[in-house]
């Protein structure tokens, strides 16, 4: 059974492998070809450009699935996993407090792990294609930061769940489940005021005539704008976004300053107009059920199988600790959500089309959408030539060029 489940992440790590590889070949094919209709936002310098950023992300890409698997399959099926459940037994003593220091120390290790991955992403891929902006002591910050944070979290989640469960063996599921969801929502609104100024200076947004048309635009879907923040993005990267936090009827809006100093003002507020549509398309309070009953489920499944005796031998261990069992069940997760990847990119690109649709319709100008767009894709250096197979697979939003189709009438396309 071990070699059968060894088997199944191979494959899966196969199946990724050879979608990027599927990828670069169809770039690499396509790499000088300007969509007709971007004739004249984008030329051969920015479409080689991007096609080069593409396909060092992928080679990147590559090395990190092959390491994670190296990694994972060590610890699953070479002994792994035996060794450090062995090694917390012996050290600490007590259900919570043993389970505590088992989820805190992988989390760590995995932190350690990353470290090197992602240094080299941000200063020699991030740094070659003009993007880094981040110093090695801002990076560094960074990740004591968030590894603290995480550690935290940890600690107070598995010391909350383990707790349940020595309490009530039959039901902790539940009540564990209940109790995730409600610092979930928590988080949501704490997060803003507590994480992103951790890392981000927020200050509120100098323009005021921009601050007006924001204002007046969510004001028409009736979303009361609470603050306006711009967000020092650039200190970081030169990657631009915009985005909306915020449950319930008061929104906050947080430019990156990036976005601010590329876009003309119709521009910004197509991009908002957009953001405003999945809040009033219901997106947002939909992916926020849906997930609370996947969540439930796999609380459910997990109780059910974390009691099943055989559930060590299924990676070739005679015994293992609760929390080896937990480990073990989240590698079995992941291997059944890897066919629902599909399901749920298509999810969100559906939601996409609707909230560009959704703002076309409030501003009444779709071309202003589409030049954002194009804008966005061309300072991002965003692949224009996915494979379709790829692009269905793994991505969130329908490719650029299929949008702005949709949203530039023909004429102003060739004329642009
Ligand atoms: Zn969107």
């Amino acid at each position: 059974m071990a070699l059968l489940l060894a088997v199944a992440y191979c494959v899966i790590v196969g199946i990724r492998l050879g979608l990027t590889l599927l990828n670069v070949r169809h770039l690499r094919r396509h790499e000088t070809v300007i969509p007709p209709e971007l004739a004249g936002s984008v030329d051969t310098v920015t479409l080689q450009k991007a096609s080069r950023y593409t396909q060092d992300r992928a080679r990147f890409g590559v090395v990190t699935t092959l390491a994670s698997a190296v990694v994972v399959l060590a610890f699953l099926f070479g002994g792994g996993l035996a060794l450090y459940d062995a090694w917390v037994r012996e050290v600490v003593s007590g259900f919570v407090l043993q389970g505590v220091v088992f989820f805190v120390g992988l989390a760590l290790l995995g932190a350690v792990l990353e470290l090197p991955l992602s240094a080299y992403s941000t200063f020699r891929i991030e740094a070659r294609h003009g993007f880094n902006r981040t110093t090695p002591g801002l990076f560094v910050g960074d990740w004591l930061k968030s590894t603290l944070i995480g550690a935290v979290l940890v600690v107070l989640l598995s010391a909350g769940g383990l707790a349940l469960v020595r309490a009530a063996p039959q039901t902790w599921w539940l009540l564990a489940w209940m109790g995730f969801s409600a610092f979930g929502v928590f988080m949501m609104y704490v997060a803003p005021y507590v994480i992103e100024p951790l890392f981000f200076q927020m200050k509120p947004l100098g323009a005021e005539d921009l601050k007006a048309d924001v204002e007046r635009l969510a004001a028409r879907c009736g979303v009361r704008v609470g603050r306006i923040l711009e967000m020092d993005a650039s200190r970081r990267s030169s990657h631009s976004n915009a985005y909306f936090t915020g449950l319930g009827r008061v929104k906050r809006v947080v430019l990156f300053d990036t976005l601010l100093e590329r876009m003309t003002r119709a521009e910004v507020l197509a991009v908002l107009a957009h953001e405003l549509g999945h809040w009033k398309l219901g997106h947002v309070t939909k992916s926020l059920v849906l997930s609370a009953l996947l969540s439930l489920a796999g609380f459910y499944l997990a109780h059910e199988l974390l009691a099943f005796d055989a559930l060590p031998g299924l990676v070739g261990l005679a015994e293992a600790s609760f929390p080896a069992r937990v480990v073990i069940v989240g590698f079995l997760f992941s291997l059944a959500g890897f066919p629902l990847q599909p399901l749920f990119a298509y999810r969100s690109r559906t939601h996409e089309w609707q909230a560009d649709r959704f703002a076309s319709e409030l501003t009444s100008r779709p071309a202003d959408l589409g030049s954002a767009l194009v804008k966005l894709a061309r300072d991002n250096l965003s692949n224009l030539h996915p494979h379709p197979l790829y692009a269905a697979f793994y991505y969130s939003h329908p490719p650029m060029i299929e949008r702005v189709r949709r949203l530039l009438p023909p004429a102003a396309a060739e004329r642009s």
